[in-house]
């Protein structure tokens, strides 16, 4: 057994500045990308028909990057009906199988790998290194959970008795699972929560987010073909109110994997809520308002390389990503300058080609929200720097990453999902209200610290309520098994992806106890 606990390693990755690396893998994505994508609902095993509507590319509108067909009212019942009568079978196929099936998965995705970057890049706009890093992240996930339900799933737990009485406590699927994902990371997060569903004996009811049913139509297509039984797994897009909204309400959705916006949570909560029956367990999540603490030991070069890579990689479109850095006053004004020097190098435009630090924002209504938050920035703070657009960029939905100084994070009301960073300042002796501002949000996903000084690091720490504390690194790209992910408060309900017990939320515990 080795440092993950278990007999596995994740992915190795592919090494971008090794040209006999890169150019064989190109080829592959520039092949894969002129294919003629199209997902329909999969129910069964097999696409339905239509002639579905044209996905264009976010960074050159003037590409069809594929078609999707969106699901009825009528194939969200005839999915949810077949689910449950393969739900038996699915719940009682052994562990060993049910992990095997996701390990044949993981392989086929790596074979596929050309299809499923070129995918990554076109439909949802991520850079080239992101679109590796999702294909690595899928990929641990599939032999990860495939690992912990050999461990937790394979046999019973035995429980101590009296001479004459075995005693044992098993997990067992739950039923019907609705897996609602988002398009910041179309894949991983698609696959992470689907695999956990089927690993821990669900069947499962997909849901991908309207914009980025293409790499889920693949990725089930892939659970298929590994030997995921066609009725154990169906994928419906479409978008929340035709399609995960009669989901979520079925009486017959025995549990719920969701990620995205706190308010569509706390949505989805209610409905379950409001439903007769057993109650039905939700599994969030949800966004954050992370900050990165900087106080005046840190070594401002480090301070930031990782605030760059935290705020704008993915074009800030993680859920993980900095949002406000706070630093020590007596070294703002010189981090500051640093990090507008930085940000003078980025590079925004086309994701495919390896030199793109920021791709495009996922769509029309992200880019106008963004430019509605900057515009009051732009009143309310200081613009510290702006990062000029290629030509390109006047193809699709560009935003150029920028940060401001504000006075304090009260100004910030809400999470604001893109490459918008804010700097606040604060006095030496004022950590205590940085900590109590930044608690006072309510969110508890990500935080940063930057510090040579141990003790402080710590202190920051023990008195935050976050899921994921990085101290002197950044603080995006958890990996699967070594940083289970996953926030508290308005930024999810835990259990942890990526994490020893993800599993479990997603099943149910049957003790047996048996006179011998
Ligand atoms: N797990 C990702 C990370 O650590 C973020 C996931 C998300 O954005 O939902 O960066």
């Amino acid at each position: 057994s080795d440092i993950y606990g278990l007999e596995r390693r994740n992915s190795q990755g592919i090494d971008l500045t090794d040209l006999d690396a890169l150019v064989p893998l190109k080829a592959e994505i520039e092949s894969a990308a002129e294919r003629n994508w199209k997902t329909a609902p999969i129910i069964g095993g097999h696409p339905t028909g239509g002639e579905g509507e044209a996905l264009r590319n976010p960074a050159d509108l003037r590409q069809t990057v594929g078609r999707v067909v969106n699901a009825t009212a009528k194939d969200v019942d005839t999915a949810i009906a077949r689910a449950v009568r393969a739900f038996p079978d699915w719940a009682a196929t052994p562990a060993q199988e049910r992990a095997a099936c996701l390990e044949r998965a993981a392989d086929l995705l790596e074979a596929e790998r050309g299809a499923v970057m070129a995918l990554c890049i076109r439909e949802a706009g991520k850079t080239l290194m992101d679109a590796l890093a999702e294909l690595r992240e899928a990929v641990d996930f599939c032999r990860y959970y495939a690992a912990r339900c050999r461990e937790d799933f394979g046999k019973p737990m035995l429980m101590p008795g009296p001479t004459g009485e075995r005693n044992q406590l098993a997990l067992h699927g739950r039923g019907v699972f609705a897996c609602i994902s988002p398009w910041n990371f179309p894949l991983a997060i698609f696959m992470g929560q689907v695999t956990a569903a089927l690993a821990a004996g669900n069947c499962v009811i997909a849901k991908p987010a309207e914009q980025t049913p293409l790499i889920a139509g693949l990725a089930v297509a892939i659970l298929h073909r590994a030997g995921v039984p066609g009725d154990v797994l169906h994928l419906l897009p479409g978008d929340g109110a035709a399609v995960g909204a009669p989901l979520v309400a079925d009486p017959r959705i025995a549990g719920v994997a969701f990620t995205g916006s706190t308010e569509t949570a706390r949505a989805i909560n209610r409905v379950l809520a409001a439903k007769d029956g057993p109650i039905v367990p939700l599994i969030a999540e949800t966004g954050g308002q992370n900050a990165l603490i900087v106080d005046s030991s840190a070594l401002p070069e480090q301070v930031v390389r990782d605030t760059v890579v935290s705020g704008f990689q993915s074009a800030g479109q993680r859920c993980s990503a900095l949002r406000v850095l706070f630093v020590q006053q007596d070294i703002a004004p010189k981090l500051t300058e640093m990090l507008a020097g930085a940000m003078a190098e980025l590079k925004v435009g086309d994701p495919a080609l390896l030199s793109t630090d920021v791709g495009p924002v996922i769509d029309k209504d992200a880019k106008e929200m963004l430019e509605r938050h900057a515009a009051r920035m732009a009143r309310e703070g200081q613009l510290i720097h702006e990062t000029k657009l290629s030509a390109d960029c006047q193809l699709g939905y560009f935003f150029a990453p920028r940060a401001y100084k504000i006075d304090s994070l009260a100004r910030l009301e809400r999470e604001v999902f893109g490459p918008i960073l804010h700097v606040v300042a604060f006095a030496g002796d004022r950590l205590d209200e940085v900590i109590e501002a930044i608690n006072k949000t309510g969110y508890g996903l990500t935080l940063g610290i930057h510090s040579r000084i141990d003790s402080k690091a710590e202190y920051i720490v023990n008195r935050l309520r976050v899921g994921n504390a990085y101290v002197n690194r950044n603080m995006i790209g958890a990996v699967v098994g070594v940083q289970p992910f996953g926030g508290e408060g308005l930024s999810g309900t835990g259990p942890k992806a990526g994490g020893p017990r993800y599993l479990h939320r997603f099943a149910t515990e049957r003790t047996l106890s048996v006179d011998t």
